[in-house]
């Protein structure tokens, strides 16, 4: 059995697209531990980095300290499942698929601490957890205005309101003016 760590610079993509992720080139910590088996090298591990993305409420760039575990084996390619050298081709093609091995005593970690940091990631991460998100008619972030509402809406976005509600229920055919309109903010609202 042998430990490692090694830091390394996070590969591409490496995260939730667009959401949040390790930015390429951050630092990644590794920590490994590598037991030789019977078929190959089983692998056990921690990743630690700084994820960056932004908060899906409100929009407020946020940072995330993720640490994803992981643990793989990776076979010696002539091995079958218990260790015997192969000595035909396999016919459980599908369930060869899954499986990882080493080339030249080399494995390749990539794909594995990818997923690892996806599922460590939220897929919806937020600045705090009661982040209120943003005022729906003026924009403004509610937790930095406590207490912020508006007191009347103004008649010149009530008719907008109205349009919206219209479209969004995908009556674009209707929009006359003769529209229920008023029953399609209050569905909006109640939500
Ligand atoms: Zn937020
Ligand atoms: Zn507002």
């Amino acid at each position: 059995m042998q430990r490692l760590s090694r830091p390394i610079d996070a590969p591409k993509d490496f995260g939730l697209q667009g959401v949040i992720e390790v930015p390429e080139g951050a630092p990644v910590e590794l920590d490994l531990r590598l037991e030789s088996v019977m078929e190959g090298v089983l692998v056990t591990g921690t990743a630690r980095a700084s994820a960056k993305g932004e908060c899906v409420r409100c929009l407020e760039p946020l940072g995330l300290e993720v640490a994803a575990d992981f643990q793989e084996m990776f076979s010696y390619p002539d091995a079958d499942d218990r260790g015997r050298a192969r000595t035909e081709p396999a016919d459980d093609a599908e369930e060869d698929e899954d499986r990882l091995f080493l080339e030249d005593g080399m494995f390749d970690l990539e794909p594995v601490l990818r997923d690892a940091v996806v599922l460590a990631l939220p897929m919806q991460p937020v600045c705090q957890e009661d982040c209120e998100g943003l005022c729906s008619e003026c924009g403004v972030r509610l937790v930095d205005e406590p207490g912020h509402h508006h007191d009347a809406v103004d008649i010149r976005w009530a008719a907008l309101q109205g349009l919206a509600g219209s479209i969004q229920d995908g009556e674009k055919d209707e929009m006359s003016g003769d529209a229920p309109r008023s029953a399609h903010v209050d569905e909006k609202q109640e939500k």
